[in-house]
């Protein structure tokens, strides 16, 4: 049986960590459309010089330039049995080029999460988010902070804070979440496939939620 799942949220909701979490233990990969463009502006690819103003910003960037990115990754053999999307879909023409892909690629239907955080609890997690530029392992200073200040446990990275973690670019990316991200709810409800799940709790205790809401069928 193959693993199709998505997780949607607001920034800050807890993907990239649940994300993390679940690949790990279902076996399949986690695919971070953020992490891809991170990667892509760090190397200064063509692809990486249009996102970046885009992302310093904190808007999103066009669909055209993020579903060719989802394209070409959910084709590997690694995606075959199942895989992670987190950051992606964010717009309904992105969801709609997901659902034309997958039938292309003959896959089974998705599993939509939408992880529910409020905003006041948001802004918490996002003031205090470090990230590890080699490996998107995400801690947080107070909430979850690594075992020694400043390295990732996972690679032994260094860890920063992420330019679009300021407050200008944080108020612009829910704004963008508001307008275009949290529509697809609703798309995907319609659908049959999603299933809401509370995001605010310890960690593992929000991943045992998943799990059991994946379980009990979409
Ligand atoms: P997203 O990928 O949805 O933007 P992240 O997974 O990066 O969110 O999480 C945002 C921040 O909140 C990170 O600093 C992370 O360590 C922290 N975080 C994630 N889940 C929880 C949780 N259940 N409780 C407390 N902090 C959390
Ligand atoms: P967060 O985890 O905080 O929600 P991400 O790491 O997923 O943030 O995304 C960071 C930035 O990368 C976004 O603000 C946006 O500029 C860009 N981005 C990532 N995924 C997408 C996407 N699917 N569509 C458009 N832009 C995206
Ligand atoms: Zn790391």
């Amino acid at each position: 049986m193959q693993r199709n799942l998505i997780l949607l949220g607001a920034p800050g909701a807890g993907k990239g960590t649940q994300a993390q979490r679940l690949a790990a233990r279902f076996g399949i990969p986690q695919i971070s459309t953020g992490d891809m463009l991170r990667a892509a502006r760090r190397e200064g690819t063509p692809l990486g010089k249009k996102a970046e103003s885009f992302m310093n910003a904190g808007q999103l960037v066009p669909d055209e330039v993020v579903v060719g990115l989802v394209e070409e990754r959910l084709g590997k053999d690694d995606a075959k049995l199942g895989f992670i999307l987190d950051g992606f879909p964010r717009t309904i023409p992105q969801a709609q080029a997901l659902d034309t892909v997958l039938k292309k690629l003959g896959r089974d239907p998705l599993r939509v999460i939408d992880v529910q955080v409020p905003e006041a609890t948001l802004l918490e997690r996002l003031g205090g988010r470090l990230s590890c530029p080699k490996c998107g392992a995400t801690y947080h200073v107070r909430l979850n902070p690594p075992k020694q200040a400043g390295i990732c446990d996972a690679c032994g990275g260094a860890l920063v804070t992420r330019a679009d973690d300021q407050p200008e670019a944080i108020s612009q990316r829910l704004r963008e979440y508001h307008d275009k991200t949290a529509p697809l709810v609703d798309y995907y409800r319609k659908a049959g496939l999603e299933r809401a799940v509370d995001g605010v709790g310890d960690l593992e205790v929000v991943l045992g939620r998943i799990i059991e809401a994946l379980a009990s069928g979409a």
